[in-house]
């Protein structure tokens, strides 16, 4: 196979689940959809797989990965919930929440993947092919997005081809992805503080409902634990220019609402709907003619929080 195409694309019916497990097994790496974004999965107890999955995103050594795991039991093994963890895994998992907890010392984890932290991060997906997987493997998969690190996340299975080619081993094709945008990341800190270091698709007000509020005083010690927390991010490799109602003849212009633009978020103002457009606006964006990119402004309610989080990464 020539080194700039791409590894086998195949529809997640059984017999595709069947060989990706096989190949995962073995070590190797397989893109697969979830309900946020498409995920470059290898096996997390595995030094060697998961150095793979940083090799293949060209990501940083210092950027830990989130453990997919399909429930609170299989969870336990790796790390330990407290009732604030089980209060929100009764409530969000399976979904798009991903929880940091205290790594156990005895976990069968690779270092990599916690990047030496002594915490893991955890999630339950919903999609039934990511589920799947783990059921067929019966191992805890580490998955971060399946795109180069830094560039623009992959909702559909021909983003992960165009952005990692045969750096994976199989693709599995799930169609577009249902929320569209990362998994919020929450951090429960002993002593009962709690923060979220990425927003997604469960908000803060959906977290605190169950948690009471957020507080976490020690915030700013912490450094970087999320690249949600790295200034660029998302980046479609042009200038891009935020709350724009109207664009230059250079830039495509991505609408939202009433703004029409040259491609729309949502052109009825849904925000779920712009999540899940999210990423599939911003690859059309790189591959425009246009050299510079103008995107209409998102209200910061709901997912849009999100949304902005990540439109101002990919301005930054
Ligand atoms: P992604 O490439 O979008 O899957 O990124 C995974 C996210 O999980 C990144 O924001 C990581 O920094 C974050 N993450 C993974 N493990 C931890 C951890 N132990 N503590 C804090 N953040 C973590
Ligand atoms: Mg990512």
């Amino acid at each position: 196979m020539p080194g700039n195409s791409h590894p086998p694309i195949l529809p997640a019916d059984d017999s595709a689940i069947a060989r990706a497990a096989a190949v995962l097994r073995a070590g190797g790496l397989v893109a697969v959809p979830t309900e946020t974004v498409y995920g470059l999965a290898a096996r997390a107890d595995s030094e060697a797989a998961v150095a793979r999955i940083y090799a293949a995103k060209g990501r940083p050594d210092f950027n830990p990965l989130i453990v997919h795991v399909p429930g609170v039991t299989a969870g336990e093994r790796l790390a330990r919930f407290d009732e604030r963890a089980l209060a929100l895994a009764a409530a969000f998992w399976p979904g798009a929440l991903t929880m940091v907890l205290p790594r156990r010392t005895d976990a069968a984890l690779a270092p990599a993947v916690t990047a030496g932290l002594p915490t893991v991060a955890l999630r339950c997906p919903a999609h039934p092919a990511m589920r799947a997987l783990l059921a067929a493997t019966d191992l805890p998969l580490a998955a971060p997005s399946a795109n180069r690190s830094g560039g623009v996340s992959p909702s559909q299975a021909g983003h992960v081809a165009s952005s990692l080619g045969n750096k994976v081993d199989l693709i599995l094709d799930g169609g577009a992805c249902e929320r569209g945008i990362e998994s919020t990341i929450v951090a429960l800190r002993d002593g009962g503080g709690w923060q979220v270091l990425r927003p997604g698709p469960v908000t803060e007000a959906a977290i605190s409902a169950i948690l009471g509020p957020a507080h976490d005083g020690m915030a700013e010690d912490r450094g970087i634990e999320a690249p949600g927390q790295l200034a660029s991010h998302y980046a479609p490799g042009k200038p891009v220019r935020l709350n724009a109602l109207t664009a230059q003849p250079d830039e495509f212009h991505i609408g939202f609402g009433a703004v029409p633009g040259d491609i729309s978020l949502s052109s009825g103002g849904d925000l779920a709907e712009a999540a899940a457009r999210l990423y599939t606006c911003l690859h059309a964006a790189a591959a425009a003619p246009q050299p510079r990119v103008a995107i209409a402004p998102v209200p910061e309610e709901d997912i849009g929080a999100a949304i902005n989080d990540r439109l101002r990464r990919a301005a930054a």
